[in-house]
């Protein structure tokens, strides 16, 4: 397909016709574990499936397009792409990370500090003082996560990108919570672009995977050696179901973001609701930023509830959101960061992120949005104190 074709059509046929023998509209799954060789020492296109497979090579294509990379590895998890990105890394090389990344970010880059394979400093993104003292000790990366979960952070992406070329610093981002269809990192200047593809890509939370972008061949080529070496590569399977959620992902992030809006603004309004972080506000801090590099400001949001109000058991009563972890699905889901998707941050790392106990994360899907707000608002008569 012609790469002159714009974003949301590469998404929706990515693929599509390629398929010789049959002709099939939708390209086939190939399942095959190993493929024969005709000669010993002539090695066909396909070896072994752990090195490669056509089901996920297509889907690595469709997201490199995307992404404007110029390779991609697509992988078992998100966690899986963030463990190899950081194979990168020489032992005892340092990474600057946001101080409210995922959770899962966060445990996976302690774990390897404290086994002694990398150094690891978080530091507050949004303060690029901060970001350049930090690169200033000294790291091999900076990794950026945009916005960030659950408080929806926005990080000058270009700005960071100058502050790290002075130091040869690798410079990575996590743009699963906007997918490609809303931010495109490598044009900004980074290196790398990590996804967890388990949320907006496929986004129909049936399932779990990763892929890691980079703006280069070398780099590209780094990176699939070390998928390969260490088998982190996404089975076949999954990507088949991933590239069928592609096809859809611009219409379901316009639906969604649109939706999210409205959820945010008409939250703002409850005298129970202490704060709304939605980039898309004005009042947002990091909105303009958000408005340059963004091109919409996504389906997430997390608010902070006022003093008196049980998020347990607001939570317990609604009946249109689903209370569970992860995001960016057809169906919108609840979630306290703090007891779930965050419960891996010691209580003192998630006070200096500013993640309370009484912070509820939103992730709105595809119901209709007057649903949703009535859902809360009922929840809320339901809890509020009287
Ligand atoms: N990055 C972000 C921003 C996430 O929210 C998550 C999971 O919630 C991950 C990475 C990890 O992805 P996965 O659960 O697919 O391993």
């Amino acid at each position: 397909m012609s790469h002159k074709c714009h974003p949301q059509t590469l998404a929706s046929n990515a693929g599509v016709g390629a398929n010789s023998e049959f002709q099939a509209i939708a390209p086939p799954l190939y399942l095959g574990a190993n493929y024969r060789w005709n000669r010993s020492d002539e090695k066909p296109q396909y070896d072994y499936g752990r090195s490669g497979n056509p089901t996920r090579a297509t889907l690595e294509q469709a997201l490199a397009d995307l992404e404007g990379a110029a390779g991609c590895s697509v992988t078992a998890s998100g966690m899986a792409a963030i463990h190899l990105v950081l194979c990168l890394l020489q032992p005892g090389e340092a990474v600057i990370a946001p101080h409210d990344c995922y959770g899962g970010t966060q445990r996976l880059l302690n774990a390897y500090a404290q086994t002694g394979r990398l150094k690891v400093n978080f530091v507050d993104q949004t303060n690029l003082g901060a970001v350049e003292a930090a690169l200033a000790k000294g790291a091999r990366m900076l990794f950026l996560e945009t916005p960030s979960n659950p408080l929806l952070r926005i990080t000058d992406i270009s700005a960071c990108v100058a502050l790290a070329a002075k130091s040869d610093t690798l410079v990575v981002t996590d743009n699963t919570f906007l997918s490609p269809a809303l931010q495109n990192p490598l044009a900004l200047g980074c290196d790398i672009v990590v996804h967890s593809t388990t949320k907006l890509i496929n986004g129909h939370s049936d399932v779990i995977g990763g892929a890691v972008l980079a703006k280069t061949d070398p780099l590209a080529e780094e990176l699939s050696w070390w998928a390969n070496t260490t088998g982190v590569t996404g089975a076949p399977f999954d990507s088949y179901q991933t590239l069928r959620g592609l096809r859809t992902l611009f219409a379901r992030v316009q639906q969604q973001q649109c939706s999210a809006g409205r959820f945010a603004e008409t939250l703002l309004g409850r005298p129970e609701v202490k704060q709304v972080y939605y980039p898309g506000l004005p009042i947002h801090p990091g909105h303009e930023i958000a408005r340059r590099q963004q091109r919409g400001f996504g389906s997430m949001l997390s608010v902070e509830f006022a003093d008196g109000v049980n998020v347990v058991e607001f939570l317990a009563k609604l009946r249109v959101f689903n209370v569970a972890e992860s995001l960016g699905g057809f169906e919108s889901l609840a979630c306290v960061p703090a007891t779930m998707t965050h419960a891996a941050m010691t209580p003192e790392a998630r006070q200096i992120a500013g993640i309370s106990d009484g912070l509820v994360r939103f992730s709105i899907g595809l119901e209709h949005v007057d649903d949703l707000i009535g859902d809360v608002f009922a929840a809320l008569d339901g809890v509020s104190p009287s």
